[in-house]
């Protein structure tokens, strides 16, 4: 038995729209007619699904989450984690490393691939560390990793503080066409703050993460880069001098891609409203002209995908406080209707703008086989209605964890059925 969806609307990068009938046979897109010029194909026998006044987009992809598992599953596992993504309409999520024990080993992404393939409802790719226990003195075995199946090297949540250890890195990725992926951060300009230097670190006496603290890593990374040769990847860009530090690089050829988060696309500091550490993640939330540049910077092109750093902690955990509650908020199941409430509705951007940089675009930086809705490709889709609003309710939240800001926002956009290679995995 195959799946029919019928009537959706599709939308292409340069959001050229039509309807269309989707036939999913086994794990492939088996068939797309235009619907407008082919009468109602023949579905008896088949699983049918009326998209009718729906949006139906690839997958969405999303190369920036943290599962927690091993080590934090009171936080997130692979089981609930790829259960929120589902609900957010992603069907490949790539997982950061710092786990306990962190990405570092074979044996560790075996790990990973098993309970992802057993206990996963999405395909779920995992990232290496760059340095052992990502502690910036040692590289891991890297040609090992790539063997086991990790897409790149990160070590994400801190810095690589070394430039000789990150030119060295990148060296060796480079040799193997492996990218970089860089959490861009100098420990020295950090100096324990919980948030970032503006209006809202002044107005409660909090130090502030200075805006430095991001682009000095920026800034060396791209000349490494220049240097090496490597394909390096900057994670959730939130700062004007990141923007222009990236664009620059672009300009001369570098070969270097980037990645921005809805958090840092709709929210400012100014925006905090009080010491509620549900608005506290790393990188933070900056100043409104910072929030103006990376909008501009993902218009333009010098930022290329959008990420969610999906960051599942305890209500306990977030209930220490500004100062002491660690950094990170849930990404997976607001993602998509948040920028299609801010953006789409407002038409500042396009609905294919906003698919593309979900779906397509993350496939194409990072080489991969999905992303399309193409005849013969893997069957990752997601059904979204456009029009329903929907308030954020905390009890609906799938993630094991509940600290978003969002909740009791109203939206519209909400993916309503995921299929991952063929199969329904939320509705
Ligand atoms: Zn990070």
């Amino acid at each position: 038995m195959g799946i029919w969806i019928l009537n959706g609307l599709t939308v292409d990068a340069n959001n050229a729209q039509a309807k269309k009938h989707i036939f999913i046979e086994n794990d492939k897109i088996a068939q797309v007619l235009d619907a407008s010029e082919s009468s109602a194909p023949q579905t008896d026998g088949h699983e049918v699904i009326d998209a009718a006044g729906k949006l139906v987009t690839p997958g969405f992809i999303d190369m920036h989450v943290h599962l927690r598992e091993p080590g934090f599953e009171h936080k997130e596992n692979i089981a609930t984690g790829t259960r929120s993504a589902a609900r957010g309409g992603f069907t490949t999520i790539a997982c950061m490393p710092n786990t306990r024990p962190v990405i570092d080993t074979v044996d560790t992404v075996n790990y990973i691939l098993d309970k992802a393939a057993t206990e996963g409802v999405i395909r779920v790719l995992p990232y290496g560390t760059i340095t052992k226990n990502q502690l910036g003195r040692e590289l891991t075995d890297f040609a090992a990793l790539k063997e086991a199946g990790v897409i790149g090297y990160t070590d994400d949540g801190v810095g690589v503080q070394s430039a000789q250890m990150m030119k060295d890195a990148m060296a060796l990725a480079a040799s193997m066409e492996m990218p970089i992926i860089a959490h861009c951060e100098d420990d020295t300009l950090v100096v324990g703050a919980p948030v970032s230097e503006g209006s809202f670190a002044k107005k409660h006496g909090l130090k502030g993460i200075p805006n430095e603290s991001e682009a000095i890593h920026v800034g060396r990374d791209i000349l490494l880069s220049e240097a090496t040769g490597v394909h390096y990847h900057v994670c959730h860009v939130s700062t004007e001098q990141s923007v222009r530090l990236i664009r620059h690089a672009k300009q001369f050829g570098i070969k270097v891609t980037a990645e921005v988060c809805p958090h840092h696309l709709v929210l400012s500091d100014e925006d905090i409203p009080g010491l509620d550490a549900n608005w506290k993640m790393n990188p933070p939330l900056r100043t409104p002209r910072d929030v103006q540049a990376v909008i501009e910077g993902l218009e333009d092109g010098t930022i290329d995908i959008i990420v969610t750093d999906h960051a599942p902690h305890t209500e306990e955990e977030k209930a220490k406080g500004m100062m002491l509650a660690p950094f990170g908020i849930l990404g997976f199941e607001t993602a998509f209707s948040l920028l299609y409430t801010k953006f789409v509705l407002t038409e500042q951007w396009t609905l294919g703008f906003l698919v593309d940089r979900m779906t397509q675009k993350p496939a194409d930086v990072f080489g991969l086989p999905y992303g399309t809705l193409n005849v013969g490709s893997i069957a990752d889709i997601t059904i979204v209605d456009l029009e329903t609003e929907r308030e954020v309710l905390k009890e609906e939240i799938v993630s094991r964890s509940k600290n978003t800001p969002f909740i009791g926002w109203k939206l519209q956009g909400w993916p309503v059925v995921t299929i991952a290679s063929g199969k329904i995995v939320w509705s």
